[in-house]
């Protein structure tokens, strides 16, 4: 069996200049980076304003587990199946983070012969919008410790700075750090901290924006920490955020590549679902619903986090209507939520699907409560039986649920042919659309309805510090902000072992982090951190790159 690698490497790629033709785009409406990819200009979409927007097909799954669900390859299979049955389909994903790719997780460009494409370069550098990220992050880190060294004008409390600074790498031993030592000359000493580049509230804001103009207006209305008589201060205080956005200025331009079988795709910012929303930028997904019929994108992990959080927070700030889901699950993930050990998931065991299959009734019934028609994708791998594909596809249907099995990673476009035609039929069905929330509900509120309903927790449970934070951003004018949760991915509950549909669960509020700029309230449960480590054995380990130039390990 071929890697995905090797699967890349062996794919004719089309110059980019074909891709933009294929799209219609005029020469003022692309710029190529490189060959194979391009970046889209960032007026594009002003221009193309009075235009009909295509459909957007959201891709979300059960919560992942170490087998592996593949909801990126689904994406990027839907997308080309959608184009074998003569529907102009575009796909719209996030930028890979490097941290995850030498961690644990390898490449997140799609697999088998359902991958964007260069997969090396959008797994490393790729158009540097992620490197720019973490300049203007830390532009602003450096203004700050700068403004206090330099006599501390806006009365910054040192012990109360929220901002952190960021880098693209999984290093925990930068979690918590003190700056400024080394006498009078070097600073201010203060504790600080780091975070993976894709939480930082910049990387949000470049996610949320609508154009440049908005983009400076968000990053001016970061607050940065709070003074020695506990006022918010902002980015706007400290007058830089015309250097933030100057740094931003081509990162906010949404990148084109294409697919296996030269499907067109943008991919565009990266925030994880966990520590953030979860969802490409807002600028790719209307970008695409101009140049397309058809919109396929992605929300990470599972519905619990990605597609609420794709719901609740993007599609409000974005005004974008979500005309289908597809609910991605394979039948080793189902089994590993039935209790089956990793290296016992070849084997049969329609037991422990039984038992699995609760945590994708939840994601189904959360679906069920926005109102949007879906679709249940069952992800073929090979070690699949005859037997659980059956017994999975007899369960939906017995609930009247449209089940589409597909095999996108063996047989690309042609493999999604069957779930591309259940997704054009269900985004032509009618649908009632309610969020889960309303931005009028207290922040309390907001967190127990996702609590409740989408997590099925018996309740929230507030630290005192959580307590006084959301009373203070009530006072503040900041309570019909929208929230958007950090949690574990692995479960519905905040405890990664709860496998499966746990019942009878406490939400365990930590504490909350405000992101103004980006127009929402970050909720902090459990015990999730927004600088991941690297495992024992990271996926670096197997990385090379040859005096040819041939990279070998990158999955
Ligand atoms: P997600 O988006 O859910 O994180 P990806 O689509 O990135 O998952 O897939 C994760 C990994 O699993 C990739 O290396 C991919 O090649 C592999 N994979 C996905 N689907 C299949 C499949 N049907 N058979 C075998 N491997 C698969």
């Amino acid at each position: 069996m071929k890697t995905d690698i090797e699967i890349a490497q062996q794919a004719t790629l089309k110059p980019i200049e074909q891709i933009a033709e294929q799209l219609e785009l005029a020469e003022e409406d692309w710029e190529p980076f490189g060959r194979t990819k391009a970046k889209i200009s960032d007026r594009l979409l002003q221009k193309l304003e009075d235009k009909p927007d295509g459909k957007v097909i959201l891709v979300t799954s059960i919560n992942p587990t170490p087998a592996g669900e593949g909801k990126s390859t689904v994406a990027v299979g839907l997308g080309q199946a959608l184009n074998k049955i003569g529907k102009k389909a575009i796909i719209a994903l996030r930028e890979p983070s490097l941290g995850p790719v030498m961690g644990i997780k390898g490449g997140a460009a799609g697999g088998g012969y359902s991958q964007v494409l260069p997969m090396e370069e959008i797994n490393l550098h790729f158009t540097g919008d992620l490197h720019a990220i973490t300049a203007a992050n830390n532009l602003l880190a450096a203004i700050i410790d700068n403004h206090i060294h330099q006599g501390n004008a806006l009365n910054i409390d040192p012990r109360r700075i929220e901002w952190k600074r960021v880098m693209d790498m999984n290093d925990r031993s930068l979690r918590n750090i003190i700056v400024g030592l080394g006498g009078p000359k070097q600073g201010s000493p203060r504790e600080d901290h780091f975070q993976i580049t894709v939480a930082s509230e910049i990387m949000a804001i470049l996610c949320l924006a609508k154009d440049l103009e908005d983009l400076k207006e968000r990053l001016s209305n970061i607050v940065i920490g709070y003074t020695y008589d506990e006022q918010p201060v902002q980015v706007r205080d400290l007058e830089v955020e015309g250097a933030l956005t100057l740094l931003l200025k081509d990162a906010i331009k949404p990148n084109l590549v294409q697919t296996t079988e030269n499907t067109p795709a943008i991919i565009h910012g990266g925030p994880f679902a966990n520590i953030a929303h979860g969802c490409n930028s807002i600028m790719a997904t209307k970008t695409a619903q101009k140049l397309a019929d058809y919109v396929v994108t992605e929300a990470g992990f599972g519905a619990d986090l990605g597609a609420e959080k794709f719901l609740d927070i993007k599609s409000r700030i974005g005004k974008i209507r979500t005309d289908a889901v597809v609910i991605v699950a394979t039948i080793r993930a189902l089994k590993m939520h039935g209790g089956v050990p990793k290296d016992a998931l070849k084997e049969e065991n329609l037991e422990a699907l039984k038992e699995g299959v609760k945590n994708l009734q939840k994601h189904i019934e959360t679906i069920k409560h926005f109102g949007l028609p879906f679709v249940v994708a069952i992800n073929k791998f090979p070690t699949d039986t005859e037997q659980e594909l059956e017994w999975v596809e007899r369960w939906c249907l017995e609930q009247d649920i449209d089940v589409a099995l597909t095999d996108v990673w063996g047989k690309g476009g042609e493999g999604g042919i069957l779930l591309a035609k259940k997704v054009v039929e269900k985004a032509a069905s009618p649908q009632t659309f309610q969020p889960i929330y309303e931005l009028e509900d207290s922040l309390e509120a907001k967190i127990r309805k996702i609590a409740q309903i989408v997590y099925g927790a018996k309740d929230i449970e507030l630290s005192p510090k959580a307590q006084q934070q959301i009373a203070y951003y009530e006072k503040q004018g900041w309570g019909n902000l929208p929230v958007c949760m950090a949690k574990t991915q692995y479960s519905l509950s905040d405890d990664p072992k709860k496998i499966g549909r746990p019942e009878n669960f406490m939400i365990h509020i930590r504490e909350l982090k405000p992101s103004v700029g980006a127009g929402f309230i970050v909720v902090l449960t459990g015990d999730v951190m927004t600088m991941p480590g690297l495992p024992k054995k990271p996926a670096a380990l197997n990385m090379n790159v040859e005096n040819s130039g041939k990279i070998t390990g990158l999955f």
